[in-house]
């Protein structure tokens, strides 16, 4: 096995096929028009404008597959939040868009979005596509098998089964559609589950987003007939944002099935909220075949804020690592999706600041390649059954 020195980073990091598992650019584009072939400037800590996961940061940060978030926004947010009640007269037709229509509407609408900012990423410079859409596993493999110059590759998800209209069928409709895994939870109650405690005191303390859940409560019968379908159907199953008696419900129902995944987590070990995996939980996801992404998200990476990120997200994956193995951890930055990334790991480009720690860590060069994408291959071309 080789053993990686500092000097060889650039080689290890962008020879590596890296996988960002949960990022939300979709977000960006429809609340706010931004147009992902320019090159933002984001900010540090949590900037609701900024963009972190514009085509060109991804490109500098190496990425080669970019897990896109299609997320409709929860209609308990308006009961818990008078600033976007606000939104109502600021920005009224952005706000009949959102929510004077069902989640199921606006949640394809995000997927044409996404699927429209691609087809129009042309590299002014090279009169290339700096981005294409993957729909099929076959089409992931076909983009990953070109040169490493090869456009981004961007597969769908989406967050929140609150996306379904309560319909097993349009479940279905977003799987033939390329929708490779839906994270059943987010932060209000839906029709299939309960969520965790979603919003960070300090969003709570700024007079919005109370937050409080009721963690006794997990899957229901819906939930339960949303993962057998979603077993049937070959889509991965995210337990993100689950309560933890949810998530011990679908470990029980899923076993080694499918492999599962947790898509922008941190772990319990180090920062303990019900919203991290506690060990056994590593090891079901491990069992499963499946992979802990981690998120750049300094709330969940840390029990008290500190903006040294980088510090948390090594600890974190060396947690994973120990209690689940080395093939079952992944990333999952959240970025773009209204986060506080660490200020030493606050976009796209700076991901050579990860492969740079983890070099330094003393980790070989094949867990690197592990940590930064082919575990997250791996789970996409096991689970994702759409040829
Ligand atoms: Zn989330």
């Amino acid at each position: 096995m080789v053993s990686a020195s500092l000097q060889d980073w650039r080689t290890i990091h962008y020879d590596a096929q890296i996988v960002d598992l949960h990022a939300h650019p979709s977000l960006k584009i429809s609340l706010f028009n931004r147009i992902l072939t320019s090159r933002f400037h984001a900010s540090r800590s949590f900037d609701p404008f900024s963009v972190r996961t514009d085509y060109n940061r991804l490109k500098e940060g190496g990425v080669d597959v970019l897990l896109s978030t299609a997320y409709a926004p929860e209609k308990g947010i308006l009961q818990e939040c008078q600033y976007i009640k606000a939104l109502r007269y600021l920005m009224p037709r952005k706000w009949q868009k959102i929510y004077g229509r069902s989640p199921f509407d606006v949640t394809v609408e995000m997927l044409d979005i996404m699927e429209e900012s691609v087809a129009n990423s042309i590299d002014v410079k090279t009169g290339k596509p700096m981005a294409h859409m993957a729909l099929s596993v076959t089409e992931l493999n076909d983009l990953l098998a070109r040169q490493k110059d090869h456009p981004i590759a961007v597969v769908h998800n989406i967050e929140g089964a609150h996306s379904l209209d309560g319909k097993i069928d349009n479940l279905e409709l977003f799987f033939q559609r390329g929708v490779a895994y839906l994270t059943l939870a987010h932060f209000y109650e839906n029709d299939a589950v309960h969520p965790c405690f979603p919003y960070p005191e300090s969003v709570q303390r700024a007079g919005c987003f109370q937050g409080i859940r009721n963690l006794a409560h997990g899957l229901k019968s819906f939930g339960e007939n949303i993962i057998e379908k979603m077993l049937d159907l070959g889509m991965i199953i995210d337990i993100t944002h689950c309560t933890p008696i949810a998530r011990h419900r679908i470990f029980d129902m899923v076993g080694n099935r499918a492999p599962l995944l947790a898509s922008h987590v941190g772990t319990y070990e180090v920062n303990p909220s019900p919203y991290n995996l506690r060990d056994d939980e590593i090891k079901k996801i491990a069992d499963s075949g499946g992979a802990i992404a981690i998120i750049f998200m300094n709330y969940w990476l840390m029990p008290h804020e500190t903006r040294r990120g980088l510090d948390f997200i090594s600890r974190t994956i060396e947690h994973v690592v120990n209690v689940g193995g080395i093939d079952h951890v992944a990333i999952g930055s959240d970025f773009d999706g209204f986060t506080d990334p660490p200020d030493d790991l606050k976009d796209a480009s700076q991901l050579p600041r990860l492969t740079q720690r983890l070099i330094s860590d003393g980790y070989r060069v094949d867990d690197i390649r592990k940590v930064l994408g082919a575990n997250a291959l791996r789970v996409l071309r096991d689970g994702w059954r759409k040829k």
